[in-house]
């Protein structure tokens, strides 16, 4: 290896600058990942509230709407259900806002058809449209919190004044009340999300490698844990451990800026290599470990000689390094992640003491 000090930083600068397409590209999937792992884990803790708010609708209903009949109890209900059915869906899902925008999106619309029954631009559930509102932020990003609002927006004014224009004027107070109640709430829950975001940022992102790191970890462990899992049906999961070989060498040899940057591009390479909904985290200096949810053994295997594959032709910044790749499958019944790390460090033990370079898997 003889690459000066300059030729590395050179290479260094071009791989996080994305000059070569690559891990612009990759970049932009690890914000994708990044943008997925909020909306999953917002989802989860949005989840308790979000039945105690439908539960407080319901009696609010229950005991002030009596003179409109029971027929907003299947509105309700179906509003419910959508939650329940994107939940299910949305983990496993390439695309879990889309499961969960069908989800919101009902919302607007039975509020829409609640106030077209209760009396339009006098009914006593139009301020309800701030609800949906207060939660766009939470769920979904700023391009998505803009539509969000034009649709509430649009379904405020197609129940509310366009049924009775002459009704919606002469009740005009009321409407302009409900409808800065609705924006406003847009505003500030917003205002609330982008602290949240800038934490998040700072609290789970490597800023070395921008993936994921411990904190980031515990949380999709805890969520992983004690899911069902058998894997004669196809459902298990695995965890692979990955450790560069011989990094200190590359480290003497180079220094450590040129250490750095080959650890960026190496971790470029793997999350580029990785399907939509796998997971990747920086555990240690140059310890990766990869979540694979819904992978057996076999898709196991095959994506982590894919990722030793891909590391070793890599050469990041003209330097060959390899990487030894320990991984474990989850057992039956019940996923146990401690258990699944320590199997997977001690394949990734055995893979380093039969030579490096290697995929070893847990038997
Ligand atoms: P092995 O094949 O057994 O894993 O050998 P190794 O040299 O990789 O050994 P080990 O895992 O014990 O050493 C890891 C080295 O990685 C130690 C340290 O010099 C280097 N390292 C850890 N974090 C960083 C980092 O953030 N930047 C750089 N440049 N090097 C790091
Ligand atoms: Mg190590
Ligand atoms: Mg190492």
């Amino acid at each position: 290896m003889n690459w000066t000090a300059q030729s590395i930083n050179h290479q260094a600068s071009r791989a996080r600058n994305g000059a070569d397409g690559h891990s612009a590209e990759t970049l932009v999937s690890i914000h994708d990942e990044a943008r997925r792992e909020r909306l999953l884990d917002m989802e989860l803790r949005l989840r308790p509230y979000r039945a105690a708010c439908f539960g407080i609708l319901f009696l609010a209903l229950a005991f002030g709407g009596s003179d409109v009949g029971w027929w907003w109890v299947a509105p309700l209900a179906l509003g419910f259900a959508g939650f329940v059915v994107a939940d299910s869906f949305m983990r496993n899902s390439p695309h879990p806002a889309v499961w969960i925008a069908g989800a919101w999106a009902a919302l607007p619309i039975l509020l829409a058809s609640a106030v077209l029954v209760t009396g339009k631009a006098t009914s006593p559930v139009l301020v309800w449209f701030a609800l949906p509102a207060v939660t766009l932020g939470f769920r979904f990003e700023p391009r998505g919190m803009v539509f969000g609002t034009v649709f509430i927006v649009a379904m405020f004014l197609a129940s509310a004044v366009v049924p009775d224009p002459s009704a919606a004027l002469e009740h005009r107070q009321t409407l302009i009340a409900a409808f800065a109640l609705i924006v406003s709430t847009v505003i500030l829950s917003g205002a609330l999300v982008e602290s949240d975001r800038a934490h998040r940022r700072r609290s789970t992102l490597d800023p070395l490698t921008g993936l994921f790191n411990r904190n980031a970890l515990e949380q999709r462990l805890g969520e992983l844990e004690g899911q069902p899992c058998n894997p004669e049906d196809g459902l298990s999961h695995a965890l692979l451990l990955c450790d560069l070989d011989h990094f200190k060498r590359v480290n003497d040899r180079l220094g450590h800026a040129a250490g750095d940057a080959v650890l960026q591009e190496v971790a470029y390479t793997m999350r580029a290599a990785l399907r939509a909904g796998d997971s990747i985290y920086r555990v240690g200096g140059e310890e990766i470990l990869v979540i694979l949810p819904g992978a057996g053994r076999e898709d196991a295997i095959e994506i982590s000689e894919r990722l030793r594959t891909e590391v070793r032709e890599r050469r990041p910044v003209g330097v060959q390094v390899t990487v030894s790749i320990g991984v474990a499958v989850s057992e039956p019944d019940l996923v146990d992640t401690e258990d699944l790390i320590s199997r997977a460090d001690a394949a990734l033990y055995a893979a380093k003491a039969g030579g490096r370079n290697a995929v070893f898997v847990d038997s």
